[in-house]
């Protein structure tokens, strides 16, 4: 890597360090934070930066020291109009801060977003994180507390101790780390991601609510963008930046990234062997985003620091302006690797915007926008992908498909045997497993089981492959530059090269295993259930160990309005420091905190296989009461995390099938239920925030009465040969048919346009049905207080909630099937 960009990505990454010690060590030592940082940096760290001279050991505590200053270097001039554009602030405050930063908690984001249409939240800047560094580790779900918000007068910050476990874990890092601007760059981040997640930046009187991790990144991100302008162009937003005014001058690029077609990846796989190529399919997705960045970064030589998220297929980073140029061509490249390996299944899209300095500017700017635009422009290219290459490749495209029917077929993606030409796809039967199957399938099982058996490290090396010889994953990602290793513990040391990257997987700690250095750490948003015999559970198995109705389902899950969420709901805070601390949350949630859920829904791991999670979106699989579960269950913790926020919700959509269904069919009805879910709207005009499941949208309020109910009666049908107060299941099949009737008549009386007159009486009659199977099902003395309950909750508001008879009805009926009907 370019050594002057590595070297501004530092001082960008450093400058506020001393705000982290400063609140350390409050109360005993009393020095600006810039001293306190240089100082620091000049003895802890610089010495340890063997690929920087010593001339710029010296320059970068200099740059540090002086960053209120009005320095003579160049990079430390950048350094400072960076910090300006990243704090988005009118004019920057060279005091320090007021009040008592040793007690301030970083105040919580998702509380404080607001969508104009929904009720504020009542308590929205009370909301903060404790000091606890990113969880990990065997104490899963007690660490993963720490991610959720409390109230700020609950939380008693502890930086000494929280800076004292910063500095253990740099001194741990593995020596050779330093040796290189790519390795100590990438370790360095992970270890402020770590440690300042949950320290607030504030270097100005602004809500203390943009995480010290996050500035630091994004001002780092930006001295490598402004370091590059030219000498005038750099003097004036100097000048300007210092009284506060943001001039209209092309400053950085932000570069988007989309990676599109994995719907039809995913799913479009016979159900046979479903479940095992699922979680290597999924994975390699994930793979694929990861490796078109480190493509990029390394085609256009940028430091890590200039990514500004990845998640969820979609990643943006921000680079020079001159990468501008090179676009273009790296577009066509990425497009040709995806044709020669998928055909037109999947594509990532790629395109900028550039963004001028103005744009940051908090009451002023325009980002929102220009992040708006760069989203209409990935979409644009979506649905015209590959018209360049097109041309270029028109035969992969669109045949001659088929030589005749002769070529065998995988008969799990349907693709047919390659055997010429440089690409090689085999299609072959195992003698036990009778399944035919491509090269590309069976690497993506290889990959699945991989992740399932030896998720602990996943080692990044970079690789000069060309798309040649046998198609693999691995070889779709060589022909981008990367190999991807996953090992366990006891591989790490056989595997490991000097020159790779690893990266350890749910845990943050970064200390060498077996004399290996570890770099960086991720979640990895994997839960897979495993026989005894160490394969992965089929969904046929899933739907037999459900209780009650053998079935499995699909849930799907997103977070409502998220565009609009990050547009609107930061309001006049709008700054790439705070967009970048939002998407970084929401990602803990789904990247890793899922995956801890997932454990206490399914604590033996059989039922439950998340195939997907990550940006702001999940997709699992399972037996059908496990996975209803986890959807309740994923549904109140996030709204934890968001502390109650009425603006920031989560819909789902659940399809429950038997055993043998087509996984692509069962993921389509999966996403039905999910968009009638988002298309629901109450009475009073709130929309979404809601759950379909069992054929219909609800709002989540009534999905918790109907699962509430459901657990109630569930547990009072008669089981096998037991006398006692039990209702008799004929009382169920009562219910199912007032239900259906109830359906029938809504369906008849166009439930949209009932009058009051209409539905008054159609409650009279529903309460004559009801009545009239009260007295049918002469149920035991002793239930009759929970079915009067039931029936005023029933009729209570108009009647409103006999729509969700249905539901509750079915619930019930596929909880207790099984047991004998009488
Ligand atoms: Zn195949």
């Amino acid at each position: 890597m370019n050594t002057d960009r590595a070297f501004q990505a530092l001082i960008g990454l450093l400058h506020d360090i001393g705000k982290f010690r400063q609140r350390a060590r409050w109360g005993q030592e009393r020095r600006p934070h810039e001293e306190q940082g240089a100082d620091w940096v000049a003895q802890r760290l610089a010495p340890r930066l063997k690929f920087l001279s010593p001339e710029d050991r010296q320059r970068l505590a200099s740059a540090i020291r002086d960053h209120h200053g009005s320095p003579y270097d160049r990079d430390a001039r950048a350094l400072i109009a960076a910090d300006r554009l990243a704090s988005g602030e009118r004019a920057p405050r060279e005091e320090e801060e007021p009040g008592d930063p040793a007690r301030e908690p970083l105040r919580a984001l998702l509380p404080a977003l607001r969508l104009p249409e929904r009720t504020p939240h009542p308590a929205a800047s009370g909301w903060g994180f404790g000091t606890a560094p990113l969880p990990g580790g065997t104490a899963e779900v007690e660490a993963w507390k720490a991610i959720f918000p409390q109230p700020i007068a609950s939380i008693a910050p502890d930086y000494p101790g929280l800076w004292e476990g910063f500095e253990a874990a740099l001194e741990a890092l593995h020596p050779a780390i330093w040796e290189t601007p790519e390795e100590a760059l990438t370790a360095l981040m992970a270890l402020l991601r770590r440690f300042t997640w949950c320290v607030p930046a504030a270097a100005y009187r602004d809500e203390p609510d943009v995480s010290l991790y996050d500035h630091l990144r994004m001002t780092a991100a930006l001295t490598v963008c402004l370091a590059e302008l030219p000498e005038e162009t750099l003097r004036r937003l100097e000048e300007k930046t210092r009284t506060g005014e943001f001039p209209e001058e092309p400053v950085a690029l932000l570069i988007g990234g989309d990676l599109s077609g994995i719907q039809r990846f995913l799913y479009a796989i016979s159900s046979e062997g479903a479940a095992k190529s699922l979680r290597g399919r999924s994975a390699y997705l994930a793979l694929l985003a990861d490796a078109a960045v480190e493509f990029l970064l390394r085609e256009l030589d940028l430091p890590p620091t200039q990514v500004v998220y990845r998640s969820g297929g979609h990643f943006y980073l921000l680079a020079p302006l001159s990468a501008r140029d090179r676009l273009p061509q790296l577009a066509d490249r990425l497009d040709e690797i995806l044709i020669q390996a998928h055909g037109g299944d999947l594509a990532i899209a790629l395109d900028a915007v550039p963004l001028k300095a103005r744009d940051f500017h908090l009451k002023e700017g325009g980002l929102p926008e220009r992040w708006a635009d760069l989203s209409a422009r990935l979409g644009a290219q979506k649905s015209r992908r590959f018209r360049r290459s097109m041309a270029r490749h028109y035969e992969i495209l669109f045949g001659p498909f088929g030589g005749g029917g002769l070529r065998p077929r995988c008969e799990v993606c349907h693709a047919e045997e390659e055997t010429g030409g440089p690409l090689a796809r085999p299609v072959e039967t195992r003698p036990d497993e009778g399944v035919a199957k491509c090269a590309l399938c069976r690497s993506f099982e290889e990959l699945g089981d991989d992740i399932a058996r030896r998720s602990d490290f996943l080692i990044l090396r970079p690789a000069q492959g060309a798309l040649r010889g046998r198609l693999t994953w691995r070889t779709v990602l060589g022909a981008l530059g990367v190999e991807f290793r996953f090992c366990d513990r006891r591989g790490l040391r056989d595997s490991f090269r000097p020159g790779d990257r690893v990266i350890r997987l749910h845990d943050g700690d970064l200390s060498p295993v077996e004399g290996v250095p570890v770099h960086d750490f991720r979640y990895l948003p994997a839960f897979t259930p495993m026989d005894r015999d160490g394969t992965i559970v089929e969904l046929g198995e899933m739907a037999k160990s459900a209780k009650g109705t053998p079935a499995w389902a699909c849930l799907r899950m997103d977070v409502d309005h998220l565009g609009r969420l990050f547009r609107y709901g930061l309001g006049a805070r709008y700054s790439l420091s705070r967009v970048a601390t939002l998407s970084h949350l929401i990602a803990l949630f789904f990247e890793g905190y899922l995956r801890v859920l997932c454990r206490q829904v399914d604590p033996e791991a059989r039922h439950l296989y998340l195939i997907y999670s990550g940006g702001d979106d999940l997709l699992t699989v399972g037996s059908w009461d496990r996975a209803l579960e986890l959807a309740f269950r994923a549904r109140e913790d996030f709204r934890r995390f968001a502390a109650d926020n009425p603006s920031v919700t989560l819909s789902g959509g659940i399809s429950m099938h038997p055993e043998k269904f087509p996984l692509y069919q069962a993921a389509a009805e999966a996403g039905d239920h999910l968009e009638a879910a988002k298309g629901l709207r109450r009475a009073d005009g709130r929309d979404k925030d809601a759950f379909g499941f069992f054929g219909l949208p609800m709002a989540w309020e009534d999905a918790e009465w109907v699962r509430e109910w459901a657990r109630e009666l569930g547990r009072r049908i008669r089981p096998d040969d037991r006398d006692g107060p039990w209702l008799a299941r004929g009382f169920l099949h009562r219910l199912m048919s007032i239900a259906g009737l109830l359906e029938e008549e809504v369906r008849l009386a166009g439930s949209e346009r009932l009058g009051p007159e209409d539905l008054r009486r159609m409650v009279g009659l529903h309460r004559a049905r009801w009545r009239l199977v009260y007295v049918l099902a002469r149920q035991p003395k002793e239930v009759q207080p929970i079915l009067q309950r039931l029936q005023e909750e029933l009729l209570a508001e108009g009647g409103r909630r006999l729509r969700w008879l249905s539901p509750l009805a079915r619930w019930v009926e596929w909880m207790t099937r099984g047991g004998s009907p009488d």
